[in-house]
C-alpha cells in the first residue's frame, strides 16, 4: 500500500529540469519552490550568498517559533560534462521502476518528495512544525548550508532535529568521516643550484613537512579506530604537490595539498596543529639564510566528521519512521555534521542509492520514492497533537 503523492513524480520531473550544476546559479529553482509553497499558503526565507546568486530557502509549516523537524536537502547537482548519458540529464525519464536524470537520486528525490508533503502537512494539526531547509553548493564542500546555518537560534528557529534526506535507501545513518583538507606553501630562496647555500630549498622543506605528515598518518592509523568504517580508522594523504623552476635552479617555491578523512571523534585542529609545530621549528633555520622564508598552512575544505549524539532524538526518531532497527555508517560526507555541530541533533535518511549518484544515467526507483512518502506519513503521524 503506498501512499506516495501524485504530484511527487511531477515535482521531481521539474526540479531535474533545473540545470543546478553547482556552478550555475540556483535561483531559478529556488524561484519555482518558493512559488509552490507560496501556492501552498507557506511563506520561506531566503538565505543569499554575498554575490545574490545563489539561496538556501527555509520555511515552516505549522506553528510558528516553534523547533520542529527539518528536512534538509541540496538544491545543487554534479557536472554532467564529459559523462555519456543515454537520455537527456535533464528531462526525468522513466523506465520501468527507473527515473533517470541527474539529481534524481542527489538529491532532488527527497526535495520532491518533502514538496509533495506540504498538502499533507498543511492539512494535519501540526504540534511539532516541519522545516525545509534547502541549500546550494553541497557538492563542492558543503559550502551553502554555512551561512542558513548561522542564523538557526537567530533569524530562523533553531530546529528540534535535522533529516538530511541525502540517498541511503532509507536506512539510517549515525556517522560519516569529515574530509578536512589544507594547502601548504613553502616559500624558501631561489639561488643557483651551484650556490646552493645561498638559497632555501622549498622542495626540501617540504619533504621534511611531508615526513612528519606520515608520522601524523601512521599515529592516526594507530590510535584511531572505530570498526563501523571501512577503512576503520582516519586516514591522512598527501594528493598534490607542485614545486622548482628548472634543474639548475634552488627551488624557491613549494605547494603540497593534503587531507584527512578524519573519523567521528577525530580532531582536526590537533592534526594541523602538530604540522604547524613542525613548520615552526624548521623556519629560524630558513630565515637565518632567507628573512622572507615562509610556511603558510591553509584550511580549504572544512566539513567535520558526523557522529550523532548517544541517545540522539534524531536518531530515535528516524529507526522509528523509517523501520529500522540498526544505524549505519557511509563513506560520503553530508550536511548533518555541520547541523550537529551547530547544536541540532542530526540523522541521515533519504531515498535512492548513493551509488547511482554522481554517475552517468543517475537514476532513483520509483519504490525509493515510495518509502520516502511512507516515512513522510508516519513523521506527520508522530508531529500531530
Ligand atoms: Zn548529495
Amino acid at each position: 500500500m503506498t501512499s506516495t503523492p501524485a504530484e511527487t513524480i511531477p515535482l521531481l520531473d521539474k526540479l531535474v529540469s533545473f540545470d543546478t550544476t553547482s556552478r550555475n546559479s540556483n535561483l531559478p529553482i529556488i524561484e519555482f519552490i518558493e512559488a509552490y509553497l507560496a501556492e501552498h499558503g507557506v511563506e520561506s526565507q531566503r538565505v543569499p550568498d554575498e554575490t545574490g546568486q545563489w539561496s538556501s530557502l527555509f520555511a515552516t509549516i505549522g506553528p510558528k517559533g516553534t523547533p520542529g523537524v527539518a528536512l534538509s536537502g541540496h538544491t545543487d547537482v554534479v557536472p554532467v560534462d564529459g559523462q555519456g548519458w543515454d537520455t537527456d540529464p535533464f528531462t526525468l525519464t522513466r523506465k520501468g521502476d527507473r527515473l533517470y536524470g541527474r539529481g534524481s537520486c542527489d538529491m532532488k528525490g527527497f526535495l520532491a518528495c518533502c514538496l509533495a508533503h506540504v498538502p499533507t502537512f498543511q492539512a494535519a494539526d501540526l504540534a511539532v512544525p516541519m522545516h525545509l531547509a534547502f541549500s546550494y553548493d553541497e557538492e563542492i564542500g558543503c559550502t551553502g548550508v554555512r551561512p542558513m546555518i548561522a542564523e538557526l537560534g537567530d533569524r530562523l528557529v533553531k530546529p528540534r532535529l535535522v533529516i538530511v534526506g541525502e540517498p541511503s535507501t532509507m536506512t539510517v545513518v549515525d556517522a560519516h568521516k569529515g574530509p578536512v583538507r589544507w594547502g601548504t606553501t613553502i616559500t624558501g630562496r631561489a639561488a643557483h643550484s651551484s650556490l646552493a647555500p645561498l638559497g632555501v630549498n622549498a622542495i626540501t622543506i617540504a619533504g621534511q613537512l611531508l615526513g612528519e605528515l606520515k608520522l601524523i598518518e601512521d599515529d592516526l592509523k594507530r590510535t584511531s579506530r572505530d570498526e563501523r568504517f571501512d577503512p576503520p580508522y582516519t586516514t591522512l594523504q598527501v594528493t598534490e604537490i607542485k614545486g622548482g623552476a628548472a634543474s639548475n635552479i634552488v627551488p624557491q617555491e613549494c605547494w603540497f595539498g593534503w587531507e584527512i578523512r578524519a573519523l567521528p571523534g577525530t580532531d582536526p585542529d590537533a592534526v594541523e596543529a602538530q604540522l604547524r609545530a613542525k613548520a615552526e621549528a624548521l623556519l629560524p633555520a630558513m630565515r637565518e639564510v632567507a628573512p622572507e622564508a615562509a610556511i603558510m598552512i591553509e584550511r580549504t575544505n572544512d566539513v567535520p566528521p558526523f557522529g550523532a549524539a548517544a541517545g540522539s532524538e534524531a536518531v530515535s526518531l528516524a529507526l522509528k519512521l523509517a523501520e529500522q532497527n540498526e544505524t549505519l555508517t557511509v563513506a560520503y560526507a553530508t550536511e548533518a555534521s555541520l547541523f550537529e555541530r551547530a547544536g541540532a541533533p542530526s540523522v541521515v535518511c533519504g531515498p535512492g542509492d548513493i551509488a547511482q549518484a554522481h554517475t552517468p544515467n543517475e537514476w532513483i526507483a520509483v519504490s525509493e520514492l515510495e518509502k520516502c512518502s511512507a516515512f513522510l506519513d508516519r513523521l506527520t503521524a508522530w508531529a500531530q497533537n
